[in-house]
């Protein structure tokens, strides 16, 4: 057979030579040792946990080695594309602040090493197909579903493998001339690939978490290109990997099965491989046994979700990294205010079984992650959030901001700063009774004490309470009540004889706390008292004197 004549037959309309493309894609400048790795999501309409946990390795790899990251869009596969799939691909990662050096953009396409999205790169892996028919690498096979279905049931019944391959490879057979009947009648058809490949033998593989692993070759004749000419993802991936130069392809466990097709077309092109990083499944505890997160089970599986749940970014972020290095925690504990990315991220660090998903854990570490932020970055996360999804809240905060940041200082920049807030859903809870709109006070909190002594406590310090007085004149004022009342400002005399008093200073506090913040717990007092003002905390005070 002529390959040269079938090749120019099957694609008369590329002109371009192997060489000229690799020449669009020249070899990167950069360092020695720096990486280049790619995000390649394809456009389901659904980014999930597992995306981003990829991402953020790929992140870490490229700018921890001064190397590349960009965004490639894999669009070959329409019917699992969803419309606007790739929009909701770009809108999320931008929302992630994922920091891609080049790539597809909602803008348009960015980089040297473009097209970006796939599709638009037909051409180019029809210039390679073409170079592999050349070579008698590749040929053009009709065989239909039908057809396909029948060597399955077959194989099947013989006990062998499935698949388009050796004896079954009955495309590698045809004649120039049966090929160009065929054409000519308009029968659709695939270009394959002819693998030189024996599973009896194996190929070797080194993968930077799985580790050390051997796979048996591939024989399988694999769809380079289908009836539209648009390629597989075996083909895209090892064409566009090459060109645009990735050093390290990070991608979920499931391509392992077919990575020797991977490597045999690597070989076969004469491009070095890049090296790899299978990444292990996201799984959670349910009832007692591990399983994979699902997307139908499972709705903190999406991205998305995590927009309306009020779980900030950086502690998404901060969490993927406790779950991708084992050492991490223990780094941010000796290095509680530091850049997430001065953590020395390491790929030997990464579990190469299953990382367990635990949402509880995620609300604990974006609980330090928030108490960790500046008031003025809480409060514009929080606006943010409540724009979407609490408007009587952003109402409240916009109409003053300055009493808003107010309050979110309250316990915050020193060594331990407090840690009210897991999420942004927690915050009207949290502050919601420094606005008389969300007050609703529960006076069931008050102390086990005489309501009628209550109410004489409650009366005799709005009286008296002074809001030009610091802190421990604050105090002092309600410890010099206690004796009038028969309680004691002394905990520990209280302690050794409880039955000598009618209460302590303790819970005179809890009296106040009740009715100014309606609840037992709360924010130091003192300071809440202020922020609240004279007015409103006399008012407080008074209305629970009446409703005690
Ligand atoms: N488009 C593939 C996917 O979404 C990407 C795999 C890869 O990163 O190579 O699974």
């Amino acid at each position: 057979m002529d390959y040269q004549a079938l090749a120019a037959y099957l694609f008369p309309h590329i002109t371009t030579t192997p060489e000229e493309i690799e020449a669009r894609y020249p070899a990167r400048t950069l360092k020695e040792g720096a990486k280049v790795t790619r995000m390649a999501p394809s456009p389901t309409g659904f980014m999930h946990l597992g995306n981003l946990y990829g991402a953020l390795v790929d992140e870490r790899l490229a700018h921890q080695s001064d190397g590349v990251f960009y965004l490639r869009i894999e669009d070959t596969d329409q019917k699992r594309e969803v419309p606007g799939g790739v929009q909701t691909i770009l809108e999320v990662f931008k929302r992630f602040g994922l920091p891609f050096d080049e790539g597809a953009t909602l803008e348009g396409d960015n980089g040297q090493y473009g097209p970006y999205r796939q599709r638009q790169r037909a051409a180019i892996y029809q210039t390679f197909a073409k170079e592999l028919v050349a070579r008698g690498l590749a040929y053009p096979d009709f065989t239909t579903e039908e057809e396909l279905a029948e060597m399955h049931k077959l194989q099947e019944e013989r006990k062998e493998n499935f698949g388009y391959y050796g004896a079954y490879a009955v495309g590698r057979n045809l004649t120039f001339e049966e090929i160009q009947a065929k054409i000519e009648a308009g029968q659709p058809y695939v270009i394959r690939f002819r693998s030189p490949g024996d599973p009896a033998k194996k190929v070797y593989h080194t993968d930077l978490v799985k580790g050390k692993m051997e796979l048996p070759e591939n024989d399988q004749d694999v769809v380079l290109l289908k009836s539209d000419g648009i390629p597989t993802y075996h083909f895209a991936h090892v064409v566009d990997d090459h060109l645009m130069g990735t050093t390290h392809v990070v991608r979920g466990e499931e391509w392992l099965a077919t990575l020797p097709i991977h490597l045999q077309l690597f070989d076969t092109m004469g491009w070095k491989r890049p090296k790899y990083i299978h990444t292990a499944q996201l799984m959670k505890m349910d009832g007692g046994s591990k399983r994979k997160l699902s997307k139908r089970k499972d709705p903190e599986l999406a991205l998305d979700y995590y927009f309306e749940a009020g779980v900030p970014v950086p502690a998404v972020l901060e969490y993927l990294m406790i779950l991708l290095n084992s050492n991490f925690e223990e780094w941010r504990l000796a290095n509680p205010m530091a850049d997430r990315n001065s953590f020395p991220f390491n790929t030997k660090k990464m579990s190469s079984s299953g990382a367990l998903f635990d949402i509880d854990k995620l609300h604990d570490v974006s609980r330090n992650v928030i108490s960790r932020m500046s008031a003025d970055e809480v409060y514009d996360y929080i606006v943010t959030w409540a724009k979407d999804f609490d408007p009587e809240l952003f109402a409240a905060l916009e109409a003053d901001p300055a009493y808003a940041k107010a309050i979110l200082s309250i316990g915050r920049g020193g060594k331990k700063p407090r840690k009210d807030i897991g999420t942004w859903k927690d915050v009207r809870g949290y502050i919601g009774f420094f606005y008389d709109d969300f007050f609703t006070p529960d006076y069931s909190k008050m102390p086990d004490k005489d309501p009628a002594q209550i109410r004489a406590i409650l009366e005799d310090y709005a009286a008296q309470y002074d809001d030009t007085e610091d802190a421990s004149a604050w105090f002092e004022r309600i410890k010099a009540m206690c004796p009038k009342y028969g309680y004691t400002a002394n905990m520990k005399e209280y302690k050794q004889d409880p039955t000598a008093f009618a209460g302590n200073v303790a819970d005179l506090s809890t009296i106040l706390r009740v009715a100014v913040t309606g609840r037992e717990n709360s924010p130091e007092l003192e300071v809440v008292m202020k922020l609240l003002g004279k007015d409103r905390v006399i008012k407080r005070l008074i209305e629970a004197s009446k409703l005690v």
